[in-house]
């Protein structure tokens, strides 16, 4: 959940996953990947056209989180992108899959494991040039939240903005992907927030990660993820990943102006989502777009 668009710090993990790199052989992977598996050390290494997936469990984990990731990485370029090819000169993402949260928070340099995953990236001149992945793969449901969520915070990092995406869109982004249930557990933190008056300010919810007071880290990730969800029913995809790429360009309340017609900016923005929000927790029924992983074999 956690998103990081910094440069790499983690050069003692690093200098052990790039020495003892041995040839080993390739996966048997159902959905025609073409996948090379490596044993390095304690590490499985399935490697794959865009991924370099590392595991400690077994050789058929590491082959299907790469052909997982490989699915997914399609699915979100063909919509941030138009293309699910990788942007040109872009790295090969590394993917960690840790077993221990320890090694997790240790990797990411996080005291407490307060987040599941962790994307972090580097660019130049707005051109992708280090891309990381790391995930607590003790946690059961990675592959179908903390996975998807993280491999979204990549392709936006593909999508050559000159400055980075902002952290609330970010995650927005990254939310959509996440499974139906986990979507569902956020909208229940709002409607509680909702229902006892605490919602937050459209200012707490843009803000970065500091958490204002009385405003819990779930409720403001459930809050951006049900703005984006707002701002996905008045345009289509696209419409989003234009308004992202705006944001980097003309500040919030210019793309908000320019994609969706807020002439008012994120108050007017907010005036609407709160009245959304009170049509839907006074009784109607918000239709998430369900968003189902690809399927195994494409
Ligand atoms: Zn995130």
């Amino acid at each position: 959940m956690n998103h990081r668009p910094t440069a790499f710090r983690n050069a003692a993990l690093s200098a052990v996953l790039a020495s003892f790199l041995i040839a080993f052989a390739p996966c048997d992977v159902r959905g025609n990947q073409d996948v090379t598996l490596r044993r390095v050390d304690r590490w499985w290494v399935a490697e794959s056209a865009n991924f370099s997936v590392w595991v400690t469990s077994t050789a058929e984990e590491a082959c299907a989180t790469a052909a997982r990731c490989e699915r997914w990485c399609q699915r979100l370029r063909e919509d941030f992108h138009g293309s699910c090819e990788r942007p040109p000169q872009s790295p090969r993402c590394v993917v960690v899959v840790h077993d221990r949260s320890t090694d997790y928070c240790r990797a990411v340099r996080q005291t407490a494991a307060g987040s599941t995953g962790c994307t972090t990236t580097a660019t130049e001149k707005g051109r992708l040039t280090f891309c990381r992945v790391d995930l607590r793969g003790d946690l059961g449901n990675w592959r179908e939240n903390a996975l998807p969520h993280e491999l979204t915070h990549v392709v936006v990092a593909e999508l050559g903005t000159k400055s980075s995406v902002p952290d609330w869109l970010n995650e927005g982004l990254a939310m959509l992907v996440e499974s139906d249930p986990l979507r569902h557990r956020r909208n229940e933190v709002l409607r509680a927030a909702w229902k006892s008056g605490r919602l937050p300010s459209i200012q707490q919810i843009l803000e970065d990660d500091r958490n204002p007071e009385g405003v819990s880290l779930n409720l403001k990730y459930a809050a951006r993820a049900s703005i984006l969800q707002h701002l996905e029913t008045k345009e289509d995809f696209p419409a989003l990943v234009r308004f992202a790429k705006a944001c980097t360009e003309e500040g919030c309340n210019g793309a908000l102006k320019s994609v969706y017609g807020f002439n008012g900016g994120v108050e007017e923005l907010e005036r609407e989502w709160r009245v959304s929000l009170a049509n839907e927790f006074a009784g109607t029924t918000l239709a998430l777009r369900s968003l189902r992983e690809p399927d195994e074999v494409q």
